[in-house]
């Protein structure tokens, strides 16, 4: 897949490129094939079948029934639909959601609305590599208690939560447990018993998919309340003509991750070790997340001393593109919720930066980066009037 020229891109957990299979499988849904799902005439039966098959798709690599899955318009609304769908569904047999502290807003910004409705939330703290601890879910869950959701990997520090293990733990007590596996979409196993989960949230441009589709898996006999109404499309949870190319890409997009997966993940951890074990040489950096339960994909540090921020603008000047979750509101930097919940330091995690890896890295972008990264640190530290 060719990059602009010049550029090293290293910011997969941002989003990726359509991959060109992909987008030749989408196209004639576009144009010849534009017909509603919904139209009893051939053309729209067309349009129909290649949603259906969309859904058999992605139901196969999750290894669910195709009904369990609906499509969204995206991460953030599968995340979305999952918790209020959960949570109103649910609201007059009890008002406690569990979460963690690190979660993507969408989770995060979701659950403070309903603590605003009336509903009781609880963020379950994380160690210091950002791992929650399964007997914390356990001692957290009461009589009252709709939802778990927790993160599969975390988008900042790529730390893996024990997933399967807190499923055991909510199938226990029988309480419906989310996960937000967009992250871990192109990267890890998604068998949702596996797993043990009721509800998984994915996002069809996080592995080389379009962007604005995602993904939903709900576990037959679990009830959610629809948050778009209209019509009775993906069963009547999520009202809307379906996007049908959107819906074509994300499903070839999730078959062709995960059937490369055990290879990519290999050559991305080799990749991203040798970044980890050079960049940590570097005064005054440690690794963001845990050395082991990690991303094959993400590489992240905080160094003290730097803001995440010039990192970035300067790695841009040498055609580097990386991000921080330390951003920049209103002329102060501010440290990520993830890195603050992790207690690293305010000074180090505001000088936060993840390199995540993909299809397009080679061996010589690693370089590249090792060759200029440790001087820019020298440079912006010198330059800087805080003490490291
Ligand atoms: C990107 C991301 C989302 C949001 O997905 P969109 O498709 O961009 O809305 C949600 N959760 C995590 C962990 C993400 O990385």
């Amino acid at each position: 897949m060719p990059l602009p020229d010049g550029v090293i891109y290293m910011d997969h957990a941002a989003t990726t490129p359509v991959d060109p299979v992909v987008l030749d499988a989408m196209l004639p849904y576009f144009t010849e094939r534009f017909g509603n799902p919904s139209s009893v005439y051939r053309l729209g039966r067309q349009s129909l079948d290649a949603l259906e098959t969309a859904h058999e798709t992605v139901a196969r690599v999750l290894g669910c029934r195709p009904v369990e899955i609906v499509f969204t318009g995206g991460g953030s609304e599968a995340d979305n639909l999952a918790i209020k769908g959960i949570a109103y569904a649910k609201r007059r047999r009890g008002n406690h959601i569990i979460t963690t502290a690190i979660e993507h807003h969408a989770v995060l910004h979701t659950c403070e609305q309903l603590e605003r409705e009336g509903y009781r939330v609880t963020y379950l703290p994380v160690d210091v590599s950002g791992l929650v601890q399964p007997d914390d879910v356990a001692a957290a869950i009461n009589d009252e208690t709709a939802l778990v959701t927790m993160m599969y990997a975390n988008n900042e520090v790529g730390t893996i939560q024990p997933i399967a293990e807190i499923g055991r733990i909510c199938r226990e007590r029988r309480v419906p447990f989310h996960t937000d596996a967009v992250q871990a979409g192109g990267l890890l196993d998604l068998d949702v018993n596996t797993l043990g989960v009721d509800l998984l949230s994915l996002s069809a441009h996080k592995f080389y998919g379009p962007k604005g589709v995602g993904v939903l898996y709900v576990r037959q006999g679990t009830r959610i309340q629809p948050q778009i109404l209209g019509g009775s499309q993906e069963r009547n949870r999520r009202a809307g003509t379906e996007n049908v190319p959107g819906a074509v890409g994300a499903a070839i997009a999730l078959e062709q991750a995960q059937s490369t997966r055990g290879q990519e993940s290999a050559r991305l951890t080799a990749l991203r070790d040798r970044l980890i074990d050079a960049i940590v040489r570097i005064p005054d950096t440690q690794l963001t997340g845990d050395r082991e339960r990690r991303l094959a994909n993400n590489a992240s540090f905080a160094f003290a001393g730097v803001e995440g921020e010039s990192l970035l603008l300067n790695l841009d000047l040498i055609g580097v593109a990386a991000s921080s979750g330390s951003a920049c509101t209103t002329g102060s930097v501010e440290p990520s919720h993830v890195l603050t919940a992790m207690g690293i330091s305010e000074s180090a995690a505001r000088g936060h930066l993840r390199l995540t890896l993909g299809h397009s890295t080679t061996d010589a972008d690693v370089d590249f980066v090792l060759e200029h990264l440790p001087a820019i640190v020298e440079k912006l530290r010198a330059l800087s009037t805080r003490p490291v």
